[in-house]
């Protein structure tokens, strides 16, 4: 298409001779002089808001005045990878290295070019870190470098699209979808009366089934739907205490994202009906900024921020118009975000869109069929992709859902009866046909968090996002759908998914058994760290008499313990830091780790030598029974090396206490050697030594793990007049 006027734009005609191929296919080479006759100046007029002109709409068709951008990508050496602050100076200094401002402004009338995200770049390095930090392969994507361009009226977005991609030093440049929430008008769909998408198979997902099972309200789970409004005061909302993360809330979107919420977190009261996970610890990412800008990128990264490994996040957006096929990730920075929070361990479900797409044979005008999960151009989010079935059984695809491999999961996208307002803001309306993949999404996110808290409450450890998406993309834990169907997934079957996800985390013996694609085995904590009390830990701890710090050694035997342990171990600290206890209980229990063990030096009398294992103990109550298997095959494990076997010894302490500990975890402390001692302290410097403590140690961890732990064969120590009454350490 090529139908740009230039009526928007007063430079435009004033540059005789200023041509630029068309096609956009070939690149310039060195940046086009700047024409005679045009200052690199900022533009002043302010920058317009995008989506409506005003915070409050008032209305709900707000639709028609969607701004249309186009969204340019630099490559990451063209872009200083600490960008100034201010936008216009960025933009300002990309002139230098890019004719593209230059050129859009005086071609196009260009005059709005803005970050994509206004989110600020400690939250962005926040969340690229953290997906790092737990996905080793993870390359984050350099989110300050999308940019977006707003198109003005008369103006072809294709062409700005064209000119960009032909500038020197752009990456990526491709229209912004427009986004939308998900839902629509009912038309003549039947209603059924009441929750019946709750209902046992094959009608519904059977949420009474988590519901009679240990954590299957949800509790324990964090959720974060993120879309653009809701109605937080709704009277079957108001008690699950849900706020905002990050972004305002929306007026016109207000029923779309309270029906969503309340299909997870409507309360078990009197009032209304019942979420399926009533429980769970649900907020909101709003993708409108104060401003009332869109910024759906910003809206998900501050989401990952706020939430913790195996929690539930729902993008609850469409991207609808044009040739968009419905799923946001169609847009790159999207989807970069997306794989950000999955890669972070935190589980995504992305609503499939109403445009009853075939995304196997849709293919994206530059990268081709990426939906296609047989194709070469298949790029794979992480997130679970969710279609829409019939409300009646056997189930049908719905005409508006979307369809293909890469549709993981479907639930009722019609007459799901949960929440809503109206314009007026009203605390106690509902309505009985709720729908779209907006009403498909949020009960997959349901099924998600009630599984999550399941399988946390047994086994202490989290699904991952890969695991999740297996176990809820299986057709063995699903309601087959009617004969002949095209793909939309496998609809859940919570009373499937218990018998053979749940239940096959075995409890026995309390000690849990790990599993491929979970969060840590061991959390390994180097006790004390840099040079500053954090909280109740000091800084420095034991110093030997030539001055070695116990900090240092600490870390050394982490380390040497995690070599041996691979990767599914977790270190408090990763460098000479102090890390306060609460710092470093709160990291144990978000490792997922079912095993705690506190890596420290001792300190006692002159020639006092060997290790020692400590376990939790005040003289009233005894040592919990794993902790002291731990201990006690730790402790067998040190003793090879010493011929002793190390004295496991019980005492009140902080890091140990049972409250601090996820139910079940198995803690203890090692003292590998007295430092005070001048022998003691030359074998805790030499590395050989401490390789082979951390050897002795993580075997021990593994034994202990593998179940192959000998039973206690003596009591625990009582506390004694050698024994320390309060250790903080
Ligand atoms: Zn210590």
């Amino acid at each position: 298409m090529s139908n740009r006027s230039k009526t928007g734009s007063p430079d435009a005609t004033a540059v005789p001779g200023f041509r630029y191929p068309r096609g956009g296919a070939e690149r310039y080479g060195s940046p086009q002089p700047r024409p005679a006759g045009t200052q690199r100046t900022r533009p002043r007029t302010p920058r317009p808001v995008h989506g409506l002109a005003t915070v409050d709409d008032g209305g709900t068709n707000y639709e028609d005045d969607w701004v249309r951008r186009v969204i340019v990508k630099f490559r990451d050496d063209v872009v200083p990878p600490e960008p100034p602050a201010d936008v216009q100076d960025y933009v300002a200094a990309l002139e230098d290295s890019s004719s593209l401002w230059t050129d859009l402004r005086l071609s196009f009338g260009v005059s709005a070019i803005e970050r994509y995200t206004s989110l600020p770049a400690e939250e962005i390095a926040a969340a690229t870190e953290a997906a790092r930090a737990n996905d080793a392969s993870f390359e984050p994507p350099n989110f300050s470098n999308y940019f977006a361009v707003t198109v003005p009226s008369g103006i072809s977005p294709e062409e700005v699209v064209a000119r960009a991609l032909g500038a020197e030093g752009v990456e990526l440049a491709e229209i912004e979808p427009h986004f939308t929430d998900g839902s629509f008008p009912d038309g003549t769909n039947p209603r059924l009366a009441n929750e019946g998408f709750l209902k046992p198979a094959p009608v519904g997902i059977d949420a009474p089934c988590a519901w009679a099972m240990p954590g299957g309200t949800g509790r324990g789970v964090q959720f974060i739907d993120v879309e653009q409004g809701w109605l937080f005061g709704h009277e079957d909302l108001a008690g699950a205490n849900v706020g905002l993360v990050r972004g305002q809330n929306w007026t016109s979107s207000r029923p779309h994202g309270t029906s969503a919420m309340g299909i997870v977190v409507m309360q078990d009261n009197d009032l209304g009906g019942v979420g399926i996970a009533p429980a769970c610890a649900a907020r909101a990412s709003g993708c409108r900024t104060s401003t009332g800008a869109y910024d759906l990128l910003g809206a998900i990264l501050a989401a990952s921020n706020a939430l913790d490994r195996g929690d539930v996040m729902l993008v609850e957006q469409q991207a609808l118009d044009g040739d968009n096929p419905g799923p946001v990730e169609v847009s790159d920075p999207i989807f970069a975000a997306i794989r950000t929070a999955v890669a972070k361990g935190v589980i995504v479900i992305e609503a499939g869109g109403n445009k009853g797409t075939d995304l196997d044979t849709w293919s994206h005008p530059t990268r081709g069929r990426v939906f296609n999960r047989a194709d070469a151009a298949f790029r794979d989010s992480g997130a679970i992709l969710v279609g829409a079935c019939s409300s009646a059984s056997p189930h049908r695809r719905l005409a508006f859902s979307p369809t293909g491999s890469r549709i993981d999961c479907c639930a009722w996208g019609e007459n799901v009866d949960t929440a809503s307002t109206d314009a007026g803001g009203a605390t106690d309306v509902y309505t009985a046909t709720f729908n779209g993949t907006s009403s498909a999404s949020p009960i997959i996110a349901g099924v998600a968090i009630v599984t999550q808290a399941m399988v946390r409450q047994r086994v202490l450890l989290s699904l991952s996002p890969a695991e999740m998406r297996a176990r809820l993309s299986d057709p063995r834990n699903g309601t087959r759908m009617a004969a002949g169907q095209p793909a939309i997934g496998v609809m859940p079957d919570i009373a499937k998914l218990v018998a053979n996800v749940v239940l096959a985390y075995s409890t026995d013996d309390g000690v849990p058994q790990p599993l491929d694609n979970v969060a840590a085995l061991a959390f390994l904590d180097a006790g004390h760290g840099g040079h500053q009390r954090s909280g109740q830990s000091t800084p420095h701890g034991v110093r030997g008499p030539a001055g070695t710090w116990e900090k240092d050694v600490n870390l050394a035997l982490a380390r040497a313990t995690q070599a041996r342990l691979g990767s599914r171990a977790a270190l408090s600290r990763e460098g000479d830091y102090n890390v306060s206890l609460r710092g470093r209980l709160e990291a144990a229990r978000r490792s997922g780790a079912s095993v705690y063990v506190g890596l420290h030096a001792n300190s006692g009398q002159a020639g006092q030598r060997g290790a020692e294992v400590w376990v939790y103990g005040d003289g009233q109550r005894p040592a919990q029974a794993q902790s002291l298997k731990l201990a006690q095959t730790i402790s067998e494990e040190l003793g090879r090396i010493d011929g002793v076997v190390a004295p496991v010894r019980a005492g009140d302490i902080a890091t140990l206490r049972p409250p601090q500990h996820r139910q079940g975890v198995a803690a203890c402390i090692v003292e590998a050697d007295y430092l005070s001692s001048p022998d003691g302290e030359r074998r805790l410097r030499d590395p050989r030594a401490l390789d082979q403590i951390g050897q002795a140690i993580a075997t021990g961890v593994q034994r202990f793990l593998g179940g192959a732990g000998r039973a206690p064969d003596r009591p625990a120590p009582r506390r004694g007049a050698g024994e320390r009454a309060l250790q903080r350490r």
